[in-house]
């Protein structure tokens, strides 16, 4: 079965009915700065559910890096709600956001920022130092096994800076998935990639999406479109267009 047919098939009927886990009501972001304020995100209202994989496109200072750490909770809306994963995240300190961040949603970024002082497999380890969800004694056999599944294994005791940039970005992609959260979100993670590593990159996101992790990504590559269940366009700081999920498939 093609993998388009797949994710309409999954997301047939089943999603519309479930709790979304991503919730904005009514969101605003805006950034005082010495030459006056800016509002970056307008009065956004957004819902992702459960095994989703959302496209977040829009020209650049649309507000989309905006948007998206507004759920990661990088950053707090200046009005507004901000529910992930079950929690009011712009009632939460930065204390607190930090450990429900480590916990509830993997990160990825452009530039992969992974520490160069580590290893491969400790820096896939270090969430679970962080967060304490693993035994120490259990954390480096867990990083193994994810650098198994994003297929770099071989690259687990090399620094980063040994590694090509697609093995980087799979190495951020493990660090992401270290404990196991149920949502992810990455910033243009396929931004530095030329275009054959990009599509094994999104190939891993799908998959990812497949497995039950719900993926919000922000891409300016159009030509990507094809992997995504929804597409959510924002300009000048508002969403102007959602597609509809694609949940049209029926299965007889
Ligand atoms: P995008 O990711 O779509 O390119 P951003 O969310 O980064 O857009 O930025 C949206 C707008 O907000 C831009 O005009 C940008 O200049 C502005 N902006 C972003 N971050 C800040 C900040 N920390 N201080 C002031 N303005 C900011
Ligand atoms: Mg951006």
């Amino acid at each position: 079965m093609s993998q388009q047919k797949m994710i309409q098939e999954k997301f047939s009927g089943k999603t519309s009915q479930s709790i979304p886990l991503i919730s904005l009501n009514r969101v605003s972001k805006r950034y005082d700065t010495p030459s006056g304020s800016f509002i970056a995100l307008r009065e956004v209202c957004l819902e992702v559910r459960k095994g989703e994989f959302v496209a977040v496109v829009g020209k650049s200072g649309s507000g989309k890096s905006t948007l998206i750490n507004l759920i990661t909770g990088i950053d707090t809306p200046s009005s507004g709600e901000v529910h992930v994963a079950s929690k009011a995240i712009h009632a939460l300190n930065q204390e607190q956001l930090a450990i429900w961040r480590g916990i509830n949603v993997g990160v990825i970024f452009q530039f992969f920022q992974l520490l160069p002082t580590l290893t491969v497999a400790e820096n896939v380890m270090l969430p679970m130092d962080f967060c304490k969800t693993y035994p120490a004694r259990e954390r480096r056999a867990r990083a193994i096994s994810l650098l198994d599944k994003v297929g770099i294994i071989e690259q687990a005791d090399k620094l980063p800076a040994d590694l090509s940039g697609g093995q980087q970005q799979r190495a951020a992609i493990a660090r992401a998935l270290a404990n196991d959260p149920p949502i992810l979100v990455a910033d243009e993670p396929t931004g530095n990639l030329d275009s054959q590593t990009s599509d094994d990159v999104m190939q891993l996101f799908a998959n990812l999406a497949m497995e039950g992790k719900t993926v919000v990504m922000v891409t300016h590559e159009r030509d990507l479109s094809r992997y995504f269940t929804r597409t959510i366009i924002l300009a000048d700081g508002a969403v102007v267009t959602e597609t509809p999920a694609k949940t049209e498939v029926s299965i007889s």
